[in-house]
This record gives C-alpha cells, sequence and structure tokens, in this order.
C-alpha cells in the first residue's frame, strides 16, 4: 500500500487537488483511499441526541451505524494515523492535512511565501493555486491539478514507494543507523531501500506445532507494531534481538 500525504493552508487547493489525484489514480486502475484531517475542535458526525450518541454517551467503545448505503464506524476518540491506515488495504491512501508524519509530501500552496514557510525534503511535489505561477521551486516540480493532472500523477508513482511500518516514526530505533524521517527521505531519494528497515526485513518465520506457516511483511509490521510497547521495556533492548513467542504446550 502506498500513502502520501498532502498539507497546506485552507484555499491553498488542497481538496481541489486531491480530488482530481483520486479520480486519476482511479482511471489509472488503482483501489484509492483517503483520510481527512479535520483541525475544528467541536467537529463531530454525531449529533447530539441520535441513538448513535446514545450509545457512545453509555460507554461504547466503537459505534457502527449501519445504513442502506453508507456504513459508518465511529470510534469515540482521535486515532492515531498508523491506527487509522492499518484499516485501509488500498493500493494508495491520500492523506488530506496531516503535515506531522514520516510521509512523503505534496504541498499545496496559494502563494510563493506559503511554500518558503511549508517547504521540507519530504516535499517531492508542489500544487494547488500556486501552480498558475510557478512550475518548479528547488527542483521540486509545481504542477497544476486541472491542466497536467496525468502528469502529477505519473510523478506520484515515481516517487511514491510502499508504506514505512511506521508513518509517524518511531523515535528509539535507530536500528537503521538513521531515524524514520531521515530514512523515509532517503527512500524518496532512492538512496534507500525499504527492507533496510528491521521492521520490514523478512526476519519472522511463524511455526505452528514443526510446521512452519510463510507470513508476509504486513504480517510483520503488524506484529512488530502489536510488540512495540513490550519490547523496549528490556534495558538495553536491541531491535535487532531476536523475540520468541511461544503459545500452547512447551
Ligand atoms: S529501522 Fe525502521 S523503524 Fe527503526 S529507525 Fe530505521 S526506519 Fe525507523
Amino acid at each position: 500500500m502506498k500513502v502520501f500525504s498532502v498539507f497546506g493552508v485552507s484555499l491553498s487547493g488542497k481538496t481541489t487537488t486531491i480530488e482530481h489525484i483520486i479520480a486519476e489514480l482511479k482511471r489509472r486502475g488503482y483501489r484509492v483511499g483517503s483520510v481527512k484531517n479535520i483541525h475544528f475542535e467541536k467537529f463531530t458526525l454525531d449529533l447530539e441526541g441520535s441513538n448513535t450518541w446514545r450509545h457512545k454517551q453509555a460507554g461504547s467503545e466503537l459505534v457502527v451505524a449501519r445504513g442502506l448505503r453508507e456504513t459508518g464506524v465511529l470510534f469515540p476518540q482521535k486515532l492515531g494515523m498508523d491506527k487509522i491506515l492499518s484499516y485501509f488495504d488500498h493500493d494508495y491512501v491520500v492523506v488530506e492535512g496531516v503535515a506531522d508524519t514520516v510521509l512523503p509530501k505534496i504541498l499545496c500552496a496559494g502563494e510563493p511565501g506559503e511554500i518558503e514557510s511549508r517547504f521540507n525534503d519530504l516535499v517531492f511535489l508542489i500544487s494547488g493555486r500556486i501552480s498558475n505561477q510557478l512550475t518548479e521551486y528547488k527542483h521540486v516540480p509545481v504542477l497544476n491539478p486541472l491542466r497536467e493532472i496525468e502528469k502529477l500523477v505519473d510523478v506520484i508513482e515515481e516517487k511514491v514507494a510502499e508504506k514505512m511500518p511506521f508513518v509517524q516514526g518511531l523515535d528509539h530505533c535507530n536500528a537503521c543507523g538513521s531515524n524514520c524521517r531521515d530514512f523515509a527521505v532517503g527512500i524518496l531519494k532512492g538512496e534507500r531501500r525499504r527492507e533496510e528497515c528491521v521492521y520490514v526485513k523478512d526476519r519472522v518465520s511463524l511455526f505452528i506445532g514443526q510446521q512452519e506457516v510463510k507470513v508476509n511483511s504486513s504480517f510483520v509490521a503488524g506484529l512488530r507494531g502489536l510488540l512495540d510497547g513490550l519490547i523496549t521495556q528490556p534495558e538495553n533492548y536491541n531491535p535487532l534481538d531476536e523475540i520468541k513467542i511461544t503459545i500452547g504446550k512447551k
């Protein structure tokens, strides 16, 4: 699954850019999902007094509203991006309005000053209203979502790699000799390979009785993520250490 973020100030053209990207990715045959980050403090999908609101007030930790045309899944708390992305299994996921991740990013801007204040080394493309004025900024292409959507999605296909195990980064790990953010920048520049991350490497073997069961990298990343809180507890924890789990009789 490939994931990238589109960020920028309000009215910079983010949503228009995303609409056109999603439509073009779909036209190319990809399965596409999206996440919209909402910054309004009082935002809620649930109306006060509705039945689902009453379930939530009573303490339900996961409320599902199942209608004839839509199903809404309501968590009564803000989820982290890693958790949210674990519910997707699409070819591409577009994340709108989340800047604090190690995801590759498209920066949308309306004015040159908005680029200068937000530009960073995870930005691989610039779009939004500014694409009516510029074609390039510090060797990063500036592309218009209305007139140049094919070129724009070509860049996405070229630059966005498979999602790393942790989109918000792990501060303590450094097993790749780097941190998650610098590693993600290295991937974007073609200087590092995803497999160099210890959470991606196929180092997990699963045996049921004497029989080995094949596991894929999503399983490895999911398992390491689940164990993360536990395996950092011992002193001198080394991410390269072997982990043994035994379930059932010895
Ligand atoms: S090994 Fe992976 S999880 Fe650890 S710092 Fe490097 S990229 Fe991040």
